[in-house]
């Protein structure tokens, strides 16, 4: 790395964000890309970018960290969950989160986001090969080893009404769940396993029967998305001198998935770092480590407790607080998490081995 002009590879939301915040920070910056355009691991899937980790609007808070949020995101303030016996609407005086389009569309994050990265005078490199060790910042996304949950499902063109239902049936999503998403006239279906990854085809198969039950889709001209999604508690934040982000560092909610958000915040923390000679792994335990490790919680909750059914979805959609409260008091790394993280961690060593890092253990 004998040039000053930073090397990034993987142009995801990990990859843009660090690049976008380091270009306005003033350095020159590369990105390596291995597909002829941005987006490829996506085909048009709808994707939620979560607002209820902090007090503070994750838009905001992008803003504050060098991102400018001017990508296409409708704002939903309200959910129905159901479990299948019982079912919850709820809405929230704030967008509980933003949905996006993920892939190699002129309107989707990856788009905006590398077009803002462009106008800032990043340079972007498709089917490059750089090698990993030259890299300041890797932004691969997943991790192979560490692949925990597999998710199928169709987009397609609707005159539906904006919605968002999550459906939590074992049948329909093994320890996931299925969710029918429709935004400005576009509807994405999927549904979300963990674990046993070879239920996919039948649950989402199951998943189509009662969603076609609960509003009348039309699927006939249905394009088909999907992908994994994995998971690394403790992973090395750095290989070499290189800084890891994104699903690449392992950064992911280990309960639903939710990983764009860690994506860019930990872009930005690596910005940060190489701009302001902060250490890099401290940036990210401060911020992103106990929405991890209360993700390890509820995860092992989610598998374990059933009193008939999942009692967090009571818990989310029936505690009086507003609704993006309760969504916080989860995921928040509260006494209450830190009670059972020890034991939460042993559970999932056991069910999903590959997914924590036995090196150095972070501080429960
Ligand atoms: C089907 C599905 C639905 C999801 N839904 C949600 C959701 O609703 N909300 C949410 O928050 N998260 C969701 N996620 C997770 C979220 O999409 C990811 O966590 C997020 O995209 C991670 O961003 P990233 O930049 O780390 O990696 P990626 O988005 O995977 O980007 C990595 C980039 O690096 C490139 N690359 C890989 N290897 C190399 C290499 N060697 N050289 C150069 N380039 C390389 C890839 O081509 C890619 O462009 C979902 C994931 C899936 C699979």
């Amino acid at each position: 790395m004998t040039s000053s002009a930073i090397q990034i590879l993987g142009a995801g939301p990990g990859g843009l964000s660090a690049a976008i915040a380091l270009a306005r920070g003033g350095r020159e910056v590369h990105i390596h890309e291995r597909y002829e355009s941005v987006g490829k691991r996506f085909q048009g899937d709808l994707q939620g970018i979560e607002n209820w980790s902090t007090k503070d609007n994750v838009l905001e808070r992008l803003r504050s960290l060098g991102i400018d949020a001017r990508f296409a995101a409708t704002p939903f303030r309200e959910v129905t969950m159901t479990d299948g016996r019982r079912t919850f609407h709820r809405d929230s005086p704030e967008p509980l989160f933003y949905l996006v389009k993920r892939g190699p569309f002129p309107d989707s994050l990856d788009s905006s986001l590398c077009k803002q990265a462009i106008e800032h005078g990043v340079t972007i490199h498709y089917r490059s090969h750089y090698p990993q060790s030259d890299a300041h910042i890797i932004a691969t996304g997943p991790i192979r080893q560490s692949i925990i949950a597999a998710d199928k499902g169709l987009v397609f063109s609707t005159t539906l009404p904006n919605m968002a239902v999550g459906i939590f049936h074992d049948d329909l999503a093994y320890l996931g769940y299925s969710y029918l998403l429709i935004a400005e006239g576009y509807g994405c279906l999927c549904t979300v396993v963990f674990k046993d990854l070879h239920r996919l085809n039948n649950c989402f198969e199951r998943t189509v029967e009662v969603a076609r039950r609960m509003a009348p889709i039309d699927l006939t001209n249905a394009r088909p998305v999907g992908g994994i999604g994995g998971f690394s508690l403790n992973h090395p934040l750095k290989l070499g001198s290189s800084l890891l982000v994104g699903e690449a560092a392992g950064f992911q909610d280990l309960l639903w998935g939710f990983g764009i958000r860690t994506a860019l915040t930990s872009g930005c923390l690596a910005a940060q770092s190489l701009l302001t000679n902060q250490e890099y792994t401290l940036l990210a335990q401060k911020e992103i480590a106990p929405f991890l490790q209360a993700s390890v919680v509820n995860r092992c909750l989610w598998e374990t407790v059933k009193l008939g059914a999942r009692p967090l979805l009571p818990f989310l959609m029936k505690v009086p607080f507003s609704l993006r409260t309760n969504f916080r008091l989860l995921y928040r790394f509260s006494p209450f998490h830190r009670l059972l993280y020890p034991f939460a961690l042993r559970y999932i060593k056991r069910q999903y081995p590959h997914s924590i890092n036995t090196g150095k253990e972070q501080d429960g």
